[in-house]
């Protein structure tokens, strides 16, 4: 494979598929580039999925004025890009007067960075609206502005817009190094070819600093940390709560919370473990036991029998400290998002409108006068009226067959998961894009009849079919170096 581009973006997360997409406006010819099979594999896929008012970052930092601004932006283009986002707000409990001084300092930080709505609310206030609540909790701070989203939906969705407006996205294609004139990069090293290319955008999550580093840039580490994760069912959602409730935070975290989904789930977590390994995403007893003993001092009657599953993910901890943006001071034509932990994921429309403003002024790009807004229409069946679900199923009697039947997704569904933009190549691709497999039998069900979709639509053995990276076979096959030995 040799390519040519003007900006070739390295990682496929929300920050990379967002700068994509933000780059699309302009005339710069993109490719990103995505080491596993699909987008949105990496810190992206396992995040507590809120979408953070902006009163945890101090003043002046990127982390404060990319989150406030990535909020706003999120409230501007949620309908345009039919982003699946609930606006919940959200709420800090303090069960002591330390913690409500603490939370009376975070909303002046909040005042200053500009987060629009922070007020303080009574303990009984909070739990005339969330009555699961523990009576300890004093008082909470409110952010009205603050949401839960459903995080790999966010990156699909800047995708699929980046891709409709002429980007490349090319999966399966991991970054080995570069190929340099001077202090400038003239092409990217891939296990597919090289790309030659004018500019590139570092985004690769937790390998951030490796791949500055194949470029020469070695100013900064990127060390990972863990959060881990309990999933709840959505029958136990009357024993939990309406939106997000956070602990007073820690020097370290946000602290472990208690948080609805998008979907109608509930979940607890995320602990803090610092790791060498930055592909280790294991649950832990230990792990699991920390955050339910935490998460019973927000909410005392936790009802566990309603636990479906556990995950982790990976905080992409910077040794400076804050988001690493902009270019680069010792590869000339190299920009950075890195660094990107939490608040990322409510950041990187921002980090994208930032780094493609500095590509503009470095390139003279014009604006691209054929940008279309949004995304292909998606049809979600199960939460469509009767009389739209009879009309989809007399066009197309694929809506008429329901394949996951925990979250009601149907066949024609998956098949348009696949085949839109950027569309599924995996079990989990699917899931990501449907929630086929997201319920409480996770996959027991609906499994076995995704792969076989996957097959034909992408035909394909099923014996070639994976659950989500590039080894993860779902079927023993002799020919493959994992999947069963021969
Ligand atoms: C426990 C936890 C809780 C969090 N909660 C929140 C929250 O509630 N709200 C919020 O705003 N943020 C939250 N975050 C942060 C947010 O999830 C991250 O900031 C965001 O997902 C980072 O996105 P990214 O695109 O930078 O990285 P990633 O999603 O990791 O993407 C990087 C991509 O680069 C690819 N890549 C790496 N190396 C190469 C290579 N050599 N070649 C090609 N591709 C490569 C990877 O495969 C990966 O897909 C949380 C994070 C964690 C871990």
């Amino acid at each position: 494979m040799e390519r040519e581009a003007d900006v070739v973006v390295i990682g496929g997360g929300i920050a990379g598929a967002a700068i994509l997409s933000e780059l699309t406006k302009y005339q710069l010819k993109s490719i990103l580039v995505e080491k596993e099979p699909d987008i949105a594999s990496g810190t992206t896929k396992a995040n507590s999925a809120i979408l953070h008012a902006g009163f945890d970052a101090h003043e002046g930092t990127m982390k404060a004025k990319m989150n406030v601004e990535g909020n706003r932006i999120y409230h501007e283009r949620k309908e345009e890009l039919d982003l699946d986002i609930e606006w919940t707000g959200s709420f800090v409990a303090a069960t002591n007067d330390e913690e409500m001084d603490t939370i009376r300092e975070l909303l002046e930080r909040g005042n200053k960075n500009g987060v629009p709505g922070l007020a303080i609310w009574s303990g009984d206030k909070l739990r005339a609206q969330e009555p699961n609540l523990s009576q300890d909790i004093k008082g909470a701070l409110w952010a009205p502005s603050a949401g839960v989203c459903w995080p790999f939906g966010l990156a699909i969705a800047f995708a699929e817009n980046a891709v409709m407006n002429g980007a490349e996205i090319l999966r399966e294609c991991k970054v080995e190094g570069f190929e340099k004139k001077g202090n400038a990069i003239t092409a990217v090293k891939t296990d597919k070819g090289t790309i030659q290319t004018k500019y590139v955008v570092n985004a690769a999550g937790i390998h951030a600093d490796e791949i500055s580093a194949l470029a020469g840039d070695t100013s900064f580490t990127i060390h990972p940390r863990k959060g881990e994760y309990v999933l709840f069912d959505k029958a136990a959602r009357k024993d939990m709560v309406n939106g997000v409730i956070f602990p007073t935070p820690s020097k370290t975290s946000k602290g472990i919370l208690v948080c609805t989904t998008t979907h109608g789930n509930t979940f607890v977590g995320p602990n803090a473990q610092d790791q060498d390994d930055k592909e280790d995403t294991s649950v832990t007893v230990q792990g699991m036991n920390e955050i339910l003993q935490s998460a019973k001092k927000l909410l005392p009657n936790l009802p566990m029998g309603a636990a479906i599953t556990e995950f982790a993910g990976l905080r992409a901890v910077s040794s400076t400290g804050d988001f690493i943006l902009g270019k680069s001071e010792t590869v000339s034509n190299l920009l950075q998002a890195a660094g990107i932990q939490s608040p990322g994921l409510t950041s990187s429309p921002a980090i994208a409108a930032y780094l493609a403003g500095i590509l503009v002024q470095e390139t003279g790009a014009k604006k691209n006068e054929h940008y279309q807004k949004g995304r292909p229409v998606r049809h979600t069946f199960h939460t469509l009226s009767n009389e739209k679900r009879k009309q989809l199923v007399k066009e197309n009697n694929r809506y008429g067959r329901i394949i996951c039947r925990c979250e009601t997704v149907t066949e024609a569904e998956i098949v348009d998961a696949i085949h839109r933009p950027c569309g599924a190549r995996t079990v989990d691709g699917v899931k990501r894009r449907t929630r086929a497999g997201m319920g409480r039998c996770q996959g027991g069900f609906c499994g076995p009849r995704v792969t076989q979709i996957l097959a034909r639509e992408l035909d394909i053995p099923v014996t070639e079919v994976r659950k989500e990276m590039r080894e993860s076979y779902m079927f023993y096959n002799k020919d493959k170096t994992s999947g069963g030995k021969a």
